[in-house]
């Protein structure tokens, strides 16, 4: 761990958004999840959803160096409809990207709440059940032949839409993640191969130096 990576890691949990995430609902292709995921790494998403699509599995790559896997958590959720509930429960608005009767644009929507935007999959879209369950439509207006953008297209521009009023409003000024959760997702950053360890072993992480140094101890005896 060089001192660089380290003020890196650092500097990049600062700006996570831990009130702004995706559901992906069902999307199957593996170049538009990882496409997905890349995207919420730039704007800060600290954690994705993903419901499996029927026929499959969450889609994922082998972390090589420079994937987003590594870097935005994905939790497996078995139901898209659950799924929304249970972010409503914990006082989060999910949006869902799906055309209907109530649809609006999605620039007219405030991100600075905590927020998940609920995308669909390739072929079907949102269910209309999942929409319904939803607190908001929201659309991408089209003003073009075709129909529907991709769903990574799609994530990208709501996404940054999100970043831009959160810049307005200050929401990367300051972490926003608990000290506590801080210090361990730079742990587990820092060092990925060491934490599965710690935890397999009910260690807590020892705390780290200014430079992302381990204590000695740690160096010389791993849990
Ligand atoms: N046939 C599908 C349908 O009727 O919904 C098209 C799905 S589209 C290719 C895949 C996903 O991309 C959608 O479920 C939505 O999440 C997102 N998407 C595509 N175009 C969009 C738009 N104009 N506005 C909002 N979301 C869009």
């Amino acid at each position: 761990m060089t001192p660089e990576r380290f003020a890196k890691i650092q500097q990049v949990l600062a700006l996570r958004q831990p009130t702004l995430s995706v559901l992906m609902d069902e999307v199957n292709k593996p170049h538009n999840f990882s496409a997905i995921l890349r995207t919420c790494d730039a704007v800060g998403v600290l954690r994705a959803y993903a419901v499996p699509p029927k026929n499959g599995d969450v889609p994922t790559f082998n972390a090589t160096s420079g994937s987003a896997e590594k870097w935005v958590a994905v939790e497996r959720r078995e139901n898209a409809v659950s799924a929304v509930r249970e972010l409503q429960a914990q006082g989060v608005q999910v949006l869902a990207t799906h055309l209907s009767q109530r649809s609006v644009d999605y620039r007219e929507m405030d991100y600075t709440r905590p927020t998940c935007i609920l995308l669909g999959a390739e072929k079907w879209g949102v269910s209309d059940e999942a929409a319904d369950a939803a607190d908001a439509n929201i659309i991408i207006p089209m003003f073009g032949m075709v129909q529907s953008l991709n769903v990574s297209v799609a994530a990208a521009t709501i996404l940054f839409e999100a970043q831009r009023q959160r810049l307005a409003a200050g929401m990367y000024a300051a972490s926003q993640l608990p000290a506590a959760e801080l210090a361990r997702l730079t742990f587990e950053w820092a060092y990925p191969d060491l934490a599965p360890l710690y935890r397999e072993s009910q260690e807590s992480y020892p705390a780290l130096g200014k430079q992302g140094e381990l204590p000695v101890a740690a160096e010389t005896q791993q849990p």
